[in-house]
């Protein structure tokens, strides 16, 4: 699905990742770990072009994607092609991003705003997303409240069904499981083995029990390289 090639990525005078090669293949989970600070996040975040917002950060290398079965050189899209490629190459932070107002806002609006869609097929979207989460049972009742008011593990798995309602072909999560408790982690885990029958997941882990459980492939990041790389 994917080719990075010598990517090179500088915060003004900071090198943050040097010369990264790495290829993506479909529905398989990619795993990127190794110390903080080793550029795991920059790595994952410039597969979808996000370092762009960043006025002092220059990348070099190549980065193709297939999307909808067409070879993308996403290293040469301008700017406004980057909202189809966000579309397709669906990334969950860290730190959940939610949008202010409810929890249905959460996944309709972008529904409405990036695919269109409006309704009944929305609205199913939205069940169809968050049951997919485990979430639906928890919050079916109350869709009308504010999101905010969801716990910190809701809100991650709010952030995931968001993503996945627009249909991507490649998921990008940055410790997914970061913010959530020992049960959730497992369900969360669970719902990664099975979204990677349909997608191609790059993925930020911390754990090692972890990255053993669901990689396919294990890049181990340090001061910007990958030093080590294993099925
Ligand atoms: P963690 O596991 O703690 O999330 P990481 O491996 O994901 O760490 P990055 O967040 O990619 O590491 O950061 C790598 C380096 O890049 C750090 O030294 C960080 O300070 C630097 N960096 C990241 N984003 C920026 C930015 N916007 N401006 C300047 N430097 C940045």
């Amino acid at each position: 699905t994917g080719k990075i090639a010598n990517l090179t990525i500088t915060f003004g005078s900071q090198t943050v990742i040097s010369d990264v090669s790495m290829n993506l293949y479909k529905n398989r989970v990619h795993v990127l770990t190794g110390p903080s600070g080793s550029g795991k996040t920059t790595f994952l975040r410039a597969i979808n072009r996000l370092n762009d917002c960043f006025a002092d950060c220059y990348t070099q290398g190549k980065i193709e994607l297939t999307i909808d079965g067409n070879l993308e050189a996403v290293h040469t899209l301008k700017s406004q092609q980057l909202p189809t490629l966000r579309q397709k190459v669906g990334m969950v932070f860290q730190h959940p991003q939610l949008l202010p107002g409810t929890i249905a806002d959460n996944i309709l609006l972008p529904l409405k705003v990036v695919s269109g869609m409006t309704g009944k097929v929305a609205q199913n979207k939205l069940s169809t997303a968050l049951s997919q989460t485990t979430l639906w049972d928890e919050v079916k009742d109350r869709l009308d409240k504010p999101a905010q008011s969801l716990s910190g593990g809701q809100q991650q798995r709010l952030c995931l069904a968001r993503t996945l309602a627009l249909e991507p072909e490649i998921l990008l999560l940055d410790e997914p499981t970061a913010s959530l408790d020992p049960k959730t982690t497992e369900q969360i885990e669970s719902l990664i083995s099975e979204l990677a029958q349909h997608y191609t997941i790059v993925m930020v882990s911390h754990s090692a029990q972890q990255t053993q459980k669901l990689a396919d492939y294990i890049y181990y990041f340090e001061q910007g390289r990958v030093v080590n790389n294993s099925l």
